[in-house]
């Protein structure tokens, strides 16, 4: 019961990193059976991990199309941004008294890693990090329940960035970040609720929230 525990769970993660690192689109086709030959295990397994990420939003699951990668509304989007805004505000608050050197530092060492990817333009690598900023900061309030629900909603954020093709530049999002921990040593509260409120703000005002569909009249009218 063990390992088919543990292969459900590597299989979502698997699936769910690559949508951190924007490697797979929303609304792509994920075949059991191509997914079962990929991670060498049996197609339940794989329904299975299809059945947690469709829980946590990830995935979509219809009986025409089984499970596609997801594609999240506007207004779930919206909903997403609303629902980190009010969760990391209280994080971050609460952080600003507790945070020591020693949390400033692990803070740092993750500045460091943030800006090396972005230096070698590891694009997966990257994307990967600045999500995990938002992670690291639940973590280190010590609230693991928090962590694991920021760790979905970053998710969630990757999709809907890939949705409604964001144009928050990965070194703004960076530099926000080494502003966000400058204000927490610091202990400066009302300077860190500007710059998440910024920060958040401005992913969220640069994604053009408007679905993408596909111009017909264009298309043909080019053939
Ligand atoms: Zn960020």
């Amino acid at each position: 019961m063990a390992d088919i525990v543990s292969s459900t769970d590597r299989i979502a993660a698997s699936i769910t990193q690559a949508i951190v690192e924007r490697r797979l689109m929303p609304g792509t086709r994920l075949a059991e059976q191509q997914l079962a030959d990929i991670y060498g295990v049996s197609r339940t397994l794989v329904r299975q991990a299809l059945n947690q990420l469709s829980r946590h939003r990830l995935v979509t699951l219809t009986p025409a199309r089984g499970a596609c990668v997801a594609e999240p509304s506007v207004e779930e989007a919206r909903q997403v941004f609303e629902l980190r805004k009010m969760l990391e505000s209280s994080l971050l608050a609460q952080l600003c008294s507790t945070i020591t050197p020693a949390q400033i530092r692990q803070l740092r060492e993750h500045l460091k890693l943030e800006r090396e990817a972005l230096k070698r333009t590891d694009v997966p690598g990257r994307t990967r990090l600045l999500a995990d900023f938002h992670v690291l900061l639940a973590r280190l309030h010590g609230n693991e329940v928090l962590a694991e629900t920021l760790a979905d909603l970053l998710s969630r954020c990757s999709l809907i960035a890939l949705m409604y093709q964001s144009s928050h530049s990965a070194a703004e999002s960076q530099a926000e970040h080494e502003a966000i921990v400058n204000a927490l040593q610091a202990r400066d509260k009302r300077a860190l609720m500007k710059l998440l409120d910024n920060h958040l703000g401005n992913v969220e005002a640069n994604l053009k929230l408007e679905p993408r569909a596909p111009d017909l009249a264009a298309a043909l009218k080019a053939a």
